[in-house]
């Protein structure tokens, strides 16, 4: 057992937020996380969601808290598609709808008061400002997605951390906050790519969130904790907040968001985050879910059957189904829990996940 790292100090920081308060309370502090042995990382202590108690999902008998997260990217980014060839037409038709499909999410939000993380490709800080700069003023949590969607598989620790600080940059420059959360396209930090959590604890990251703990043709690391979890790497460790995963008969069923969602009885998702409140400590779900996903009159990818049924499955009720989640269930932004977490001294297991 080890401790998340003390995270929070009394060190004051002033952002430079010149688009205005955007309604998150701009006295965030900085602390100082020194179990990194020394580095400067700073990490964020935005104030934190006061809806719901402290203790909430963090003690037995508690409820789970339900982190609700967004990956904001183009449809055509998928894994799925990778490799086609497609018409720079489509590529835009897709582009156009991103802004569309990420404000109707914006306005369920709203519309039930409630508060998500959305991972942000860097690339859309530059190509769609303003979109960034409305999902940070309405209090989401703007965390990073990456620069364009590449793979953590498809680099080494140098082009990651480029990759990372580009985006980080890109997103800070956008809403004069600092970026302390990511989640790699595709999950892709998994055992041979374990490397990339150092990285991402040198650049001052709070929290990662790119380790399915499933047995998956693309992603997963099928042992690692189904709760929020020390993660190891090489030679540093980051606080790990994995997507939420139903218990079946000794397996991980990847529950938390994607085609499971489309595809499943809503049902299933419900049971996996009562299990997680019952059985997971601490009582931690993260949901994970993209606009496009909400937007049935998008175009259709040419792909081979099963990455069309994978992709298009469910979608056309997808919609009712993400506003049935918000109003039946509290959710939480990814920052606020790491922040609970760490208030709390909540001990956590580690986890090396480069073994
Ligand atoms: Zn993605």
């Amino acid at each position: 057992m080890s401790r998340l790292p003390k995270l929070i100090s009394t060190h004051s920081f002033n952002f430079d937020n010149s688009e205005g308060d955007g309604g998150l309370g701009r006295d965030a502090r900085l602390g100082r996380n020194l179990a990194h042995g020394g580095a400067a990382l700073d990490v964020l202590d935005s104030e934190v969601d006061s809806r719901g108690s402290w203790d909430a999902g963090l003690r037995p008998g508690s409820e789970a808290q339900v982190i609700l997260s967004f990956d904001v990217e183009e449809h055509f980014r998928i894994e799925a598609a990778a490799g086609l060839n497609l018409a720079p037409g489509l590529k835009a038709a897709c582009s156009e709808r991103l802004a569309p499909s990420t404000r109707w999410i914006l306005d369920q939000l709203d519309a039930h008061d409630q508060k998500a993380t959305f991972f942000i490709l860097g690339q859309i800080a530059r190509i769609d400002p303003a979109l960034v700069r409305d999902i940070h003023r309405a209090g989401h949590e703007v965390a990073s997605h990456g620069w364009d969607h590449r793979r953590v598989l498809e680099m080494n620790p140098e082009s990651f951390r480029e990759d990372v600080r580009k985006s980080k940059d890109a997103l800070e420059q956008v809403t004069g906050e600092a970026v302390v959360g990511y989640r790699a396209p595709t999950f892709s930090v998994v055992r041979r790519t374990a490397w990339a959590l150092d990285v991402l604890a040198e650049l001052g990251m709070l929290y990662d969130s790119s380790i399915y703990p499933v047995r998956h043709d693309r992603y997963g690391v099928p042992h690692a904790p189904r709760a929020p979890f020390l993660a190891q790497g090489r030679e540093r460790q980051i606080l790990e907040l994995p997507p939420a995963t139903l218990r079946l008969g000794g397996v991980n069923a990847p529950i938390g968001g994607g085609g499971y969602f489309r595809l499943l009885p809503l049902f299933l998702m419900e049971w996996a985050i009562a299990q997680v409140r019952r059985d997971v400590r601490p009582a931690v779900a993260m949901l994970y879910f993209h606009p496009w996903e909400f937007d049935p009159g998008q175009p259709r990818l040419p792909m081979r059957r099963m990455g069309r049924f994978r992709t298009y499955v469910g979608i056309s009720r997808s919609q009712a189904r993400l506003v049935s989640l918000l109003s039946r269930y509290r959710f939480a932004r990814a920052v606020d829990v790491a922040c609970r977490l760490d208030c709390q001294n909540y001990e956590l297991s580690g986890y090396n996940v480069a073994e």
